[in-house]
């Protein structure tokens, strides 16, 4: 199995390709490095299985020989990436898949959308199934992000329709784990920097806001049962344990033993309210549930901040 993984240079792709590659596969990484860096890679650049290659996928993208598979993750994707890159963000949704896809359709690959649950928008539908078409303000800032992947999604599927391309697409709610960038502007990375260098924990809003996290190693399993499926999706993957910002902080403070006040600041624009999966679909035709808790998924990742102080920064 030849795999091409875009973005496998980022959080998320860098425990792709080091799952892909412990199942067998070649793996060729490709990633520009707007958001992700080859670091995360470093420790699979031994393998001769895997290559990484610098390429921008909203440019062109080629790849000689057989490809089996091409998984679909180059894009911006924290707040804070998106809305410093919203035109970057828009083109690698957009032309970005249209190439991926393009390349799939070109080598007979399956092909695997990593979309998210920013599809839901700010939900009215609680918890969210793949049938709830969501509640996006697509001229708000976050549009940017949340209509690239629901354009993308929309490709992935006129490409499947038209063309015949054997096509996935994962919806992935909110995932930590190692190699998370501290300063990226997502809750767990930022309040686990905060926690550790003692410096205040900050809470949006009043921290009444809810979200579902899952952490990686569980994510990734989902994604590649569906890769290995004949499923089209989309499909939640995702942990539906919900919990409240406002406890997000105060157990990483406990677990942490931090001396940090949490204080509350301003909640950003259009900041979905409730946020969990519903799981449904993934249990019942992948036979996939998440296994790591919630607080052993966070000691996880927290025991990976403190090996690595040398990157928090708040
Ligand atoms: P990340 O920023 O760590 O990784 C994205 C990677 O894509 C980076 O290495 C970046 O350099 C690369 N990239 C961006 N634009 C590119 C381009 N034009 N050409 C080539 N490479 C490019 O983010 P992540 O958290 O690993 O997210 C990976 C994917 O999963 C994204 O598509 C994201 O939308 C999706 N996702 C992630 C989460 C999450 O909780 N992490 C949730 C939902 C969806």
């Amino acid at each position: 199995m030849r795999t091409v993984v875009t973005g496998g240079a980022g959080f998320l792709g860098s425990h792709l390709c080091e799952r892909l590659l412990a199942d067998g596969h070649e793996v060729l990484a490709l990633d520009n490095f707007l958001t992700g860096t080859p670091h995360n890679v470093a420790h699979l650049m031994e393998n001769d299985a895997f290559r990484l290659v610098k390429a921008d996928v909203t440019d062109y993208v080629h790849v000689p020989g057989p490809v089996d598979q091409v998984m679909h993750f180059a894009s911006p994707a924290s707040p804070i990436d998106y809305l410093q890159l919203p035109i970057e963000t828009l083109k690698v949704g957009s032309t970005g898949t249209l190439h991926a896809l393009g390349l799939a359709k070109e080598k007979g690959a399956r092909f695997l959308l990593a979309s998210t649950s920013e599809t839901y928008g700010d939900p009215q539908v609680h918890p969210q199934p793949e049938t709830y078409w969501g509640h996006v303000n697509p001229v708000g800032p976050r549009g940017v992000y949340d209509e690239a992947k629901r354009y993308a999604e929309a490709l992935t599927m006129a490409y499947h329709r038209t063309h015949g391309v054997d096509t996935a697409i994962v919806r992935i709610f909110n995932t930590h784990g190692p190699r998370m960038r501290p300063n990226d502007g997502r809750a767990i990375p930022a309040f686990t920097s905060q926690a550790l260098t003692g410096k205040p924990i900050t809470v949006a809003g009043d921290g009444s806001q809810t979200r579902s996290i899952i952490y990686v190693d569980d994510l990734i399993e989902g994604i590649l049962r569906l890769l290995r499926s004949d499923l089209t999706g989309p499909v939640n993957i995702g942990n539906p344990h919900e919990t409240s910002v406002l406890h997000l902080a105060e157990t990483i403070k406990r677990l942490t033993g931090s001396n940090s006040e949490i204080v509350f600041i301003d909640r950003p624009v259009d900041d979905p309210s409730i946020r969990q999966p519903d799981i449904t679909v993934a249990k019942r035709d992948l036979g996939w549930e998440p296994k790591v808790q919630f607080e052993e998924g966070l000691a996880r990742t927290i025991g990976w901040f403190g090996e690595h102080s040398d990157l928090v920064v708040v």
